[in-house]
């Protein structure tokens, strides 16, 4: 299998993205598992989202209150935000986000409306494009620790799959 560095992924990447792949925070080890350079549609749907992210939200202030983050048994490694798949959220969550500002409903779509009063969306998606991990998960350089953009906003600005997750097999490879 061939290992591509993350110069590979940056000279891949269009100028303005590869602009945003020089953060700090971008968690590498798991979009190098995910993405190849040469597939870069999905690729650049992924940076477009980081790139949104950190038009809205200054990440470097955020990543001191994401420190105190994660239960005891959580080492942050990233391995179930990189993997998990988030689910369905109904209107009423998906709204929330909304309206709260919350980046989580950003990278939600509808994909189900049995009726006209409800809806259903799925993540991750940026621009219809299904993304391959979750585009709130970075990585801090200074502790080797990863972290999610709305983990300090509290319950119910994560999906639900997030909120209930406790480390355990098979996602997390500490148990
Ligand atoms: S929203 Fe946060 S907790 Fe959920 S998968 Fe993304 S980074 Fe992990």
């Amino acid at each position: 299998m061939t290992t591509y560095t993350i110069d590979d992924y940056r000279s891949a990447l269009s100028r303005d993205l590869g602009h945003i792949s020089r953060s700090p925070w971008i968690p590498w080890k798991w979009v190098r598992r995910s993405y190849t350079p040469g597939a870069l549609k999905p690729l650049s749907a992924l940076f477009d989202a980081y790139r949104t992210v950190s038009s809205l939200v200054e990440l470097s202030k955020l990543v001191p209150e994401e420190e105190g983050c994660g239960n005891g048994s959580c080492i942050r490694c990233g391995t179930c935000c990189s993997s998990l798949n988030p689910g369905l959220t109904n209107q009423e969550s998906y709204q929330g986000w909304l309206s709260s500002g919350t980046l989580t409903g950003l990278f939600f779509r509808e994909v189900a409306r049995p009726s006209a009063e409800e809806s259903w969306y799925a993540g991750w998606f940026h621009k219809s494009v299904r993304l391959r991990i979750c585009p709130l998960l970075y990585y801090c350089p200074e502790t080797g620790a990863h972290w999610c953009a709305v983990y300090s906003l509290g319950p119910g600005h994560r999906p639900e799959a997030c909120e209930s997750f406790l480390p355990a097999p098979p996602d997390c490879w500490i148990s």
